[in-house]
């Protein structure tokens, strides 16, 4: 029988390169071949061959009501009839930021881009512009895009303090290669044994961009008078879900205010995915500029960068720090925004966050019970597994050590025959929406009873 997943493989391998235009898509982590999606609905992926599968991906976050939600989808169809793009002001772009502002403290004014890394890149032009300064901190196993100075090293075994630029700017010359072609760039960014950075990163680019390993404070050597921003996941979600140790955000804030640093949360994932606004509200402290994506697009391709107004006005055309875009603020993904986020309510995030607790804990016993170590860690609505561990992660190394045993390779092809999808990669988050009923997640569950004691057998 002719598998429509290989013959549309075959045929994306010839036009584009690696068959995928993000690189975790390509199993590359996980081995096979991946399955090419005709269509998807609610909680349920359907592929080429006709297959369904429960979809624990939801686009990275990108979806939270689910596939093909009728709500979004009359919306889009609304919008649509009006005209897809016209480079002058609309009243959607209005109305989305008046309620992200209205959601998020702090964030009075937003900037719409197409892309979390266009906000994230974007958030740290308007800090070094604010701040007259150049130096970037972020934390190992923080992903944020894939703008040079951001692809820094951002992990292996060792993290590295202190100016780690031509370091990181000759491993990924000499590393790169043909690892970090498939590897560096993913949606996640890090897959076991890369050394992020890539090839075609100046060192220049990274010269100011220091590394620091997550959960610490850096002192006050590291975190001085001539840094622009910290740019941190307040929890992390790309490698694997990491929690903030308790002081470490409220930290980051003092820190930055002894250094008149500025403080990025990027919030790409967890904005309006773990909570009614975003995660440094559930924290309780409050970042100068926060970068939003994922949910806020509805599932089309947006996403923000914004803080107070006294800031936001460094930027073109009223300031002196130029950003722009063609199709910023697009009417049909700011349409499928508003109508996603109109159905957030407080209720919403209950609901999902009841949902992810017992599922979380149902995975941990399930995981347990087949004799399989592993640690399910869970922040409000997200959480991911650990393999090979059961401490608690909370950070790069272990992390990287989790994904290194290749345990959750296994576990994730005997999920896929079981029909169900999780993402290809050891450091990706698992996304239940709003979409999978309690039945879908029981399903699941009982597929990974399954599956659990099959990899504990080969392993
Ligand atoms: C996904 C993600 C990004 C990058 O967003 P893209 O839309 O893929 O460019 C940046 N930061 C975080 C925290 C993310 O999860």
């Amino acid at each position: 029988m002719n598998d429509l997943n290989d013959e549309w493989f075959a045929r994306a391998q010839r036009v584009i390169p690696g068959g995928v235009d993000s690189p975790v898509r390509s199993f590359s982590s996980v081995g096979g071949t991946p399955v090419t999606v005709d269509h998807g609905k609610g909680a349920y992926l359907y592929d080429v061959n006709g297959h369904r599968y429960v979809d624990m991906i939801q686009s990275y976050g990108a979806v939270i009501l689910g596939h093909a939600d009728p709500g979004i989808t009359s919306a889009l169809y609304d919008a649509i009839s009006k005209g897809t793009t016209f480079g002058t002001p609309t009243r959607g772009e209005v109305l989305l930021a008046e309620e992200i502002c209205a959601r998020v403290p702090g964030c009075e004014q937003v900037r719409f881009v197409s892309s979390g890394t266009e906000a994230a890149m974007s958030a740290i032009r308007l800090a070094r512009g604010a701040t007259g300064r150049d130096r970037v901190i972020k934390f190992a196993g923080c992903y944020h895009g894939h703008s040079d100075g951001l692809l820094a090293k951002s992990g292996s075994g060792v993290a590295v303090m202190g100016l780690s630029g031509s370091e990181a700017g000759s491993e990924a010359g000499s590393e790169a290669g043909s690892e970090a072609g498939s590897e560096a760039g993913s949606e996640a960014g890090y897959l076991p044994g890369s050394l992020p950075g890539s090839a075609g990163v100046p060192v220049a680019s990274v010269s100011d961009t220091i590394i620091c390993p997550y959960n610490q404070v850096p002192s006050h050597d590291v975190l001085d008078e001539k840094v622009a921003c910290v740019i941190v996941e307040p929890v992390a979600a790309n490698m694997g879900v990491v929690l903030p140790a308790p002081g470490f955000l409220q930290g980051l804030r003092n820190a930055c205010d002894a250094a008149g640093a500025l403080l990025i949360f990027d919030e790409v994932i967890t904005g309006f995915r773990v909570a009614y606004s975003n995660a440094s509200t559930m924290c309780g402290v409050i970042p100068d500029i926060y970068c939003f994506g994922k949910v806020i697009g509805g599932g089309l391709p947006l996403a923000a960068f914004g803080g107070k107004a006294g800031l936001l006005k460094q930027l073109a055309p009223v300031g002196p720090v130029y950003q722009a875009g063609t199709l910023s603020g697009n009417p049909l993904a700011t349409a499928a925004g508003l109508s996603v986020l109109n159905r957030l309510d407080e209720n919403a995030f209950t609901t999902l966050a009841s949902k992810v607790e017992s599922f979380a804990a149902g995975l941990q016993s399930v995981l347990s019970d087949a004799g399989l170590e592993a640690a399910v860690q869970r922040y409000g609505t997200l959480c991911s597994v650990f393999f090979g561990t059961s401490n608690t992660v909370s950070d790069y190394d272990t992390a990287s050590a989790s994904a290194a045993t290749g345990i959750y390779s296994k576990f994730f092809h005997h999920m896929l025959d079981r029909g169900v999808m999780l993402p290809p990669g050891p450091y990706e988050a698992l996304f239940v929406g709003l979409a999978h009923s309690d039945a879908d997640l029981d399903y699941v569950l009982e597929q990974a009873r399954t599956a659990a004691s099959e990899t504990a057998m080969r392993i």
